[in-house]
């Protein structure tokens, strides 16, 4: 029997009117596809709330958290007065009251060991997601559809590598079964909290931000669905990020490859390990907008040869730094990109891109700003020896660049795009720091000045279309 999972970001869980919007959508589908699963994040800015009380509270604040309690039970009890009848609210309270009173009670423990560690930090974060299901699956109740609240933790099982797990498909796959698929076959929707799982020890874990959409495509996988819809505030994919580039258009297609090339450079419209398990699987992926939920949005198709040679939509990273290792005497120096990177890689820090060095004596790569500093200080350790000596002149951070790029899988057919690019910059005084090498050939990335990063993707949006 077809199957059909659609999952409901933050943004379109901001109210009740939203979350009844979503409710509408699920009950539409359901009269059409005879198994639906859903899959929902936590309501806007609820997980960035749940964070700050963790962050806070390890530095021994013990004021923000117990503030955050009461905000988020306001947002939480404004969100299900009028979704359902009293006696489902009230249950939908006292769920939320128990989230709310771990909140406190976990916040309290890390402020007492002065470390949020990643653990803890994934306990709290998953907070938001465990009550946001209970809201939408207690409206889909009272419009007549039976659906009922699942919690990932029992039955997405990840690796315990906590902020960032990575799903174990086998084992999911046969909890689900005995979990999920029976209540589809029952005629019940299932809605499942986004971002999270549990490792093998029952520890809760967490997919790393953004990661509903990568639960949409675990449980899409676990569940043979024939098609995941990704449910957000906007019509689609778009050439740009629509707050950056006001003419943004939405697209109707793109590849598998374009996609993940976009959400890999920064569209945050889709988090970039959603895409290929849907592949996998054979899936059809689709992003729509739940505020616009006539607009058909973009559906992401198999890869093609010889599309038209344009470039199809341009995005940024922002809040990098470039990191340089410098020295003449580098050439006679065995190993030192490999040491250079192992010791980033020691810092748990990921790199995002390796630019084109302008010489044989410099290595340059970019990491998140935030880990700059760390990164910085491991190679000099690394390489205090070759410092002292000389070989290595100096290893430093260039703060607050950019990475923008444009992507479009015909492209590689076109000969002078990187020309036209450079150009686009170049007219518009943009200076040009590094350029990367593409991770393929269905995109172009360069290193900007922060300063300079909307701008750029506002000129490169001009050769869209
Ligand atoms: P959700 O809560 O639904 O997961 P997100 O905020 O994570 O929503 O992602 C949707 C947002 O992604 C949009 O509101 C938009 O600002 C941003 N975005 C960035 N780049 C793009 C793009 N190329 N196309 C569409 N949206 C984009
Ligand atoms: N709620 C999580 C976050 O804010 C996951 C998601 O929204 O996809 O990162
Ligand atoms: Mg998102």
């Amino acid at each position: 029997m077809k199957t059909l999972v659609m999952k409901f970001g933050g943004t379109s869980m901001g109210s009740a009117e939203a979350i009844g919007r979503c409710a509408e959508i699920v009950r539409a589908a359901r009269a059409e596809w005879p198994r639906v699963a859903v899959v929902v994040s936590a309501m806007s800015g609820v997980t960035d709330a749940l964070l700050k009380g963790a962050t806070t509270a390890a530095v021994g604040d013990s004021v923000t958290y117990q503030t955050l309690v009461s905000e988020l039970r306001e947002r939480h009890t404004a969100a299900l007065a009028g979704l359902a009848d009293d006696q489902a609210t009230a249950s939908g309270r006292t769920v939320v009251r128990d989230c709310l009173d771990e909140f406190f009670s976990l916040c309290h423990a890390v402020r007492v060991l002065g470390e949020a560690s990643p653990r803890a930090l994934d306990a709290i974060s998953s907070l938001g997601e465990r009550m946001s299901i209970h809201l939408i699956a207690m409206r889909l109740n009272a419009v007549g559809v039976r659906a009922k609240a699942v919690d990932a933790a029992d039955f997405v099982v990840t690796d315990s590598v906590f902020l960032a797990a990575n799903p174990q498909m086998d084992a999911t796959k046969s909890k689900s079964d005995a979990l999920v698929k029976p209540l589809l076959d029952d005629g019940i929707v299932p809605v499942i909290t986004g971002f999270i799982g549990a490792d093998a020890s029952g520890a809760v874990t967490t997919l790393g931000r953004g990661g509903s959409d990568f639960s949409a495509a675990i449980v899409g996988v676990v569940l043979g669905a024939d098609e995941v819809w990704i449910w957000t505030d906007v019509d689609g994919v778009m050439t740009a990020d629509p707050r950056v580039v006001k003419d943004a258009r939405s697209l109707e297609a793109l590849t598998y490859r374009e996609v993940a090339e976009l959400a890999y450079y920064g569209a945050k419209v889709l988090h970039p390990k959603t895409i290929r398990p849907v592949i996998e699987i054979g899936s059809i992926l689709r992003i729509k907008n739940t505020f616009n939920p006539t607009h058909p949005g973009t559906r992401i198709v198999a890869d093609e040869d010889g599309t038209s040679g344009t470039v199809k939509a341009v995005t940024a990273i922002k809040s990098l730094s470039l990191i340089t290792v410098e020295g003449r005497g580098m050439i006679g120096v065995p190993g030192v990109a490999a040491r250079t990177f192992g010791a980033t890689a020691r810092t748990h820090t990921s790199v995002l891109m390796i630019s084109q060095a302008s010489s044989e004596q410099s290595i340059c790569f970019l990491v998140p700003s935030a880990s700059a500093e760390r990164v910085v200080a491991a190679i000099e350790q690394e390489f205090a020896l070759e410092l002292a000596r000389r070989d290595i002149d100096k290893v430093w951070s260039w703060p607050e660049v950019v990475i923008v790029t444009v992507v479009g899988a015909g492209m590689q057919h076109t000969p002078g795009i990187a020309g036209r690019v450079f150009s686009a910059l170049g007219a518009a005084g943009i200076n040009v720091i590094a350029i990367a090498q593409g991770s393929s050939e269905c995109s172009i990335s360069l290193v900007v000045d922060a300063k300079d990063a909307d701008q750029a993707v506002r000129e490169l949006h001009k050769l869209t279309g």
